[in-house]
């Protein structure tokens, strides 16, 4: 049993919820914010990634009283100098689906030849509990295809190469994106700190 009380992560988006259930599941059971209706829609309004997941993991704690996990995360292209970075999810407009955020960035791109298609995926993870407040930050570093390429994963995964890879996100399993990804790097540091200051209580995190 978890000695935790359940990590509620502050997102809809089943992509998301997929994702952070396997990464955080060597710290305790993930709740996502559909089990808590009474959550409100929540103003990113924040100027950093980490501003932002801060601002939704105070507003869903003030609600719910438990555990938060909120992220706030972000495609940065360096020939777009790190557009669209916050503005990732409503780059195309405010209820902008993932094909037209894709559109939008491949044709910001066209005249980029392949070499300064370079990109990273930043993540940022809010912690929020009745102690604390803490934020962990991971990147991934990669490259932008010219046609979106398979059908895994969500948002810009189809166009995302990371370093070392032929391969797009939305070309490999989960578990092989995790090895990578900017949102798995900031998961294992919460996973890392939450282990660090539970150790003495919990001896099933002492691994
Ligand atoms: P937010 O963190 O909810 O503000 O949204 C971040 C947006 O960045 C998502 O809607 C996606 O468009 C994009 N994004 C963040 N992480 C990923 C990822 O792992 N794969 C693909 N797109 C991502």
């Amino acid at each position: 049993m978890p000695a935790l009380p359940p990590l509620i992560v502050a997102t809809r988006n089943a992509g998301k919820l997929r994702e952070f259930r396997d990464l955080l599941a060597a710290a305790s059971e993930v709740v996502g914010l559909d089990a808590f209706p009474a959550v409100p829609p929540i103003a990113e309004t924040g100027t950093t990634f980490e501003a932002n997941a801060l601002i939704k993991a105070r507003a869903v704690r003030a609600v719910t009283g438990g555990w938060v996990v909120a992220d706030d995360s972000g495609l940065c292209v360096d020939a777009l100098d790190g557009a669209p970075g916050l503005y990732s999810a409503r780059y195309a407009g405010a209820r902008a689906s993932d094909a037209e955020n894709i559109a939008k960035l491949l044709a910001a791109l066209r005249d980029v030849p392949p070499a300064r298609r370079t990109a990273r995926f930043v993540c940022t993870l809010a912690l929020v509990t009745e102690t604390e407040e803490a934020c962990f930050t991971g990147a991934c570093h990669g490259a932008l295809a010219q046609a979106p390429r398979g059908s895994a994963g969500f948002g810009y995964d189809p166009l995302f190469i990371p370093e070392g890879e032929t391969r797009a996100f939305a070309e490999m399993t989960a578990a092989e994106k995790a090895r990578h990804s900017h949102r798995a790097r900031a998961a294992e540091a919460l996973v890392s700190s939450l282990r660090d200051s539970l150790r003495d209580r919990s001896p099933a995190l002492r691994q």
